[in-house]
């Protein structure tokens, strides 16, 4: 219970108190199901142990300093000289040292280059996941770096002398050649001003110099400019190529990558993402030339599915605040929590949830196991673009619920919940907007018949009812988003049946697939045992 505070004109009582100094595994029942059912049960205290770090109140704090801190661009010193460095504020650096000590940047790999052990990636995503609910910001230089390592397999010479420098658990933040710090962070450059999702438009060049090239252009978007060095796409003699782009030139001095401004966005605002231009930049090629799109997809999938388990995160601290809330506030005598109405919409809300932490643990898995079993790596393949799709276009709305649980409190910046809502959009507008993910669905069906084939097992694991099971034979562009829906809820249903106890599994089956439900959070008719449940399972009742 809030403590009643007396001023002189009035008490303030009848408030929630802030969600901090919590454990985030240990308060959260879906997590640690799914955690299990994907074979990282063995990571439970340390995982328990990294939620209550994350869980305190000074993390808290940390998350909303560095957003309410903008970073800031110098361009050029007090003589004019060019600067192009970006300054952030010190709590940024502290939440990046912390995600970087726990390796959530580059635990999945080996000293080799290699994908780390099962359940490595199960386990990072829990990580991931309950880091994305403090802040989500300063995670985006963290996924680029670990999703990078895939692209660079390609050129085992550089990465070689890169990978040492990545793996290290040590967060170095000054401006200054990569080999003299104690670790390195990786951004990338893909989009350009004419065209983000058709890279082949890209009108950067590269010229060879030697055993390197010479790259002149721009990117319209490069986020987390003091990157230690960036993957960049660019044409080469060959076609388009991937590059590896440093910030110092091998005799030390500053590369030429200007900065021209830094993008006023919406909302992940810690993150800094600038607009560049590259004055004859030095970069290292990373595959053969005119071989860019296939080794930056090596990397993209990654960065999919760390844009998913973090638009999970975001859904799980507004639905945890949300409850928080609503167990403590009373209206007409009763607490919200206990009001009927409130109580559908909250566990309306957690079933979506409940189907994303499932799908997206169930998804680590699949990359966990990808390079030992055809099967789950057509998962993956499969699964990666439908449940960023999905998981990513869900948040905002499942955000804004949230918001409206907490009244006028929820509107205001204190909660938590505006940074949330703004933060929502952004993971499905990057790394493949929404269409471009269904297109990407398509392609699979396409061409890999593992793919196709599974598409036909997950209603029989999901234990769909036969007329809701669903048939890609006659998919279309114009129709893909149908299908991709679909597939993602029966994926979500299929994982949740090992995972969550079976009246979650089921009530999801019957008001996610079996029958429609309302177009709004509120409206899917969910018994009140499972009700409660759903409730204690998103925040257990002290
Ligand atoms: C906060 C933020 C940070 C970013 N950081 C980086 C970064 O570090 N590095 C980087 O390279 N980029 C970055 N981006 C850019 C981002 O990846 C692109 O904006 C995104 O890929 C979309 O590209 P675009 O903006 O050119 O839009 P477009 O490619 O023009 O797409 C516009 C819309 O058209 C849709 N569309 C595209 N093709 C089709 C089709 N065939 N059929 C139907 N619909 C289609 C898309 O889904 C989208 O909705 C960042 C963006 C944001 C918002």
């Amino acid at each position: 219970m809030a403590p009643t505070v007396r001023f002189d004109t009035h008490e303030v009582f009848n408030q929630s108190p802030a969600f901090e100094n919590v454990d985030l595994f240990a308060n959260d029942a879906p997590l640690q199901d799914a955690v299990r059912a994907n074979g990282a049960e063995g990571e439970a205290a340390a995982l328990s142990a990294f939620g209550r770090q994350w869980g305190a109140a000074e993390m808290f704090a940390l998350g909303r300093q560095a957003n309410e801190n903008l970073p800031k661009l110098h361009a050029f010193d007090a003589a004019g000289n060019r600067r192009d460095t970006v300054e952030y504020h010190p709590a940024y650096h502290r939440l990046m040292a912390e995600s970087i000590a726990a390796g959530l940047h580059a635990s999945t790999w080996t000293a080799a280059g290699r994908h780390a052990a099962p359940p490595a990636e199960v386990a990072r995503a829990a990580r991931f996941y309950m880091a994305a609910q403090v802040e989500t910001g300063h995670l985006c230089p963290v996924t680029m770096t670990r999703a990078a390592l895939a692209a660079l397999a390609a050129e085992p010479a550089l990465a070689g002398k890169i990978l040492p420098k990545v793996l290290t658990r040590s967060y170095d933040a000054v401006f200054r050649p990569w080999w003299e710090k104690s670790g390195n962070t990786l951004g990338m450059g893909m989009t350009e001003k004419q065209g983000g999702t058709d890279v082949r438009t890209n009108s950067t060049t590269a010229t060879p110099s030697g055993d390197s090239y010479s790259i002149t252009g721009h990117k319209w978007f490069l986020s987390a400019p003091m990157s230690d060095a960036f993957l960049v796409l660019a044409q080469a003699p060959g076609g388009l190529t991937c590059f590896l782009m440093p910030r110092f030139l091998p005799d030390g001095s500053v590369n030429g990558l200007r900065f021209q401004r830094l993008k006023d966005k919406l909302g992940d605002r810690a993150n800094a993402s600038s607009e560049v231009e590259f004055a004859e930049a030095f970069a290292w090629r990373v595959g053969a030339e005119g071989a860019g799109i296939r080794n930056i997809i090596q990397m993209v999938q990654l960065t999919r599915l760390d844009c998913a388990i973090a638009s999970a995160g975001l859904m799980r601290m507004a639905l945890t605040q949300a409850v928080q809330h609503c167990r403590h506030r009373s209206v007409f005598q009763k607490r919200l929590y206990r009001q009927p109405m409130m109580r559908a919409v909250l566990a309306d809300m957690a079933l979506d949830l409940e189907g994303a932490v499932a799908l997206v643990m169930r998804l680590a898995r699949a990359l966990d196991g990808a390079a030992e079993d055809a099967r789950e790596a057509a998962y993956a393949r499969l699964m990666t673009p439908a449940a960023k799709y999905w998981i990513c276009k869900q948040a905002p709305a499942f955000v804004y619920e949230a918001m409206e649980c907490l009244g006028g409190n929820g509107y205001v910046e204190e909660s938590m919940l505006p940074r949330l809502y703004r933060q929502a959009p952004v993971n499905a507008i990057w790394e493949g907007s929404g269409n471009v993910m269904c297109l990407d669905v398509l392609r699979a069906l396409e061409r890999d018949q593992d793919a196709a084939d599974l598409f036909s097992s997950l209603s029989r694991e999901a234990a769909v009812p036969s007329a809701a099971a669903m048939s890609f034979e006659t998919a279309s562009e114009a129709n893909a988003r149908i299908l991709v829906s679909s597939l993602a809820v029966l994926a979500s249903a299929a994982a949740l049946k090992p995972s969550a106890p079976p009246a979650v599994a089921d009530a999801f089956v019957r008001t996610r697939l079996a029958r429609s439900r309302g177009a709004l959070y509120g409206a899917a008719a969910i018994d009140e045992a499972t009700t409660d449940m759903l409730l204690q399972r998103v925040l257990p009742e002290p």
